[in-house]
């Protein structure tokens, strides 16, 4: 008995010694994450097209000994860590690309860089925090690196191209990535990924089990009716009459057949066009819109009636409508099992009240693609100044996106504990 009471007082003081290793690595690595990110703030490239950025990412991850791919899905980059003892295969995942934004903050290290973007010229900013994700991974490698030997498992580090959308009739970000295999060989277990969040205070942490970011599918519909004389609709077939009714006809999905105590379900007409001059009636009318579903058989029913009505009331006018719904982004799906798993290591290392569950997000993000192939855990990191009221606070991809360095510690500190502890803990 007294012996295994000396064994757990020699394990306890062995696993205080290394958290105290790691925290002062992760101190220590701070003020050089903040230095990279500014860097890349300085430096933002457009999806796709992350040149610069790549290889900056791969010398580092290369100077750190990591086995280094790249040209991924175009400018992706892979670091693979492989630790000193056996065990599972856990990949973290950060985002590399800007927006076509011209930045207004007045930070020293803000970017004056420009480009064309659609034919269009633009400046570039990374006004959505990719420059904080970058560097965040970029500083959890170097502390996983140096700690290589007491790792039991691998570690993926991805940094993905074009989460924003691939340029017109380019492909890429995590669809591609996906394809090119970046989950095989070694095969990874679950995917970690996090936001920063302009509007969420810094030092705090969000998440939320099941769909935390929606599914986002386009679709277009065309009206087909009969051209008239403006003065003389009873000649014709009025198709933006009939298109007035197909809205109608969509949100009444949304309204009335749709669950929404479970999940939020949005569907939007975002353009609409036909017609030429006041007094004709078109012969055709186009619409295109979004759809958002945060469980994948909401979605489904939703795809299902959406198919089903639009053709049934243009026939009841005498018209015909076709509607095309694409694919679109998967919905971001936290697994339920490994967010209960792994809620501690954020508690952790955030304070368990700094951990909040939030309602789901209506916008997408293309970090869905992982989750559809394996278990993963997608959370939001504050980078709001606390002293900055909501109202004062810019949205992401505006002018004055403003990010709280402050903020990327507990971000490094939260990757860093989510792949140790996910690894110690996991049977082989
Ligand atoms: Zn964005
Ligand atoms: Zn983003």
């Amino acid at each position: 008995m007294k012996n295994l009471t000396i064994l757990l007082f020699l394990i306890s003081v062995g696993l205080h010694a290394q958290s105290k290793k790691i925290d002062k690595l992760i101190n220590n690595i701070e003020p050089k994450v903040i230095e990279w990110r500014r860097d890349f703030h300085q430096h933002p490239e457009l999806s796709n097209r992350e040149f610069k950025t790549a290889e900056k990412i791969a010398k580092h991850l290369k100077s750190l000994g990591l086995e280094v791919q790249t040209n991924v899905a175009h400018t992706g980059v892979v670091g693979i860590l492989k630790g000193g003892k056996p065990g599972a295969v856990v990949a973290l995942r950060a985002d590399i690309d800007a927006l076509p934004v011209t930045e207004r903050t007045p930070v020293p290290f803000a970017s004056k860089v420009k480009s064309t973007y659609n034919g269009i010229e633009t400046g570039v900013m990374h006004a959505c925090g990719h420059d904080s994700h970058i560097a965040i991974l970029m500083g959890t490698a170097e502390v996983l690196a140096k700690i290589k030997n007491e790792i039991k498992g691998t570690v993926k580090f991805i940094f993905q191209p074009a989460e924003e959308g691939a340029p017109k009739g380019e492909r890429g970000g995590a669809e591609l990535m996906v394809e090119e295999g970046v989950l095989k060989n070694p095969d990874v277990d679950v995917i970690f990924g996090l936001h920063i969040s302009a509007i969420t205070n810094v030092g705090t942490i969000t998440y939320k089990p099941a769909g935390i970011m929606a599914a986002a599918q386009s679709f277009t519909i065309k009206v087909k009716g009969k051209q008239a004389h403006g003065s003389r609709p009873w000649e014709g077939i009025d198709p933006i009459v009939v298109s007035a009714q197909i809205i109608n006809g969509l949100q009444t999905i949304i309204s009335r057949d749709t669950e929404l105590t479970k999940e939020a379900a949005v569907i939007t007409v975002g353009l609409i066009r036909g017609g030429v001059r006041s007094n004709i009636i078109p012969e055709e009318v186009e619409m295109i819109g979004t759809i958002r579903t945060l469980d994948y058989d909401m979605q489904k029913k939703l795809n299902k009636e959406i198919k089903r009505r639009v053709p049934a009331i243009a026939e009841a006018f005498g018209a015909k409508a076709t509607i095309e719904i694409d694919k679109g982004y998967p919905i971001t799906y936290n697994d339920v099992n490994l967010v209960n798993t792994m809620l501690p290591s954020l508690q952790k290392v955030a304070g368990e009240n700094n951990v909040k569950l939030i309602n789901a997000v209506t916008g997408a993000e293309d970090f869905s693609f992982y989750q559809k192939e394996i278990p993963g855990f997608y959370f939001f990191l504050g980078g709001k100044p606390v002293n900055v009221s909501l109202e004062d606070t810019a949205s992401h991809h505006t002018p004055d996106f403003f990010i709280d360095e402050s903020g990327f510690k507990l971000g490094v500190e939260a990757f860093v504990n989510l792949t140790l502890d996910y690894l110690n803990t996991k049977k082989n």
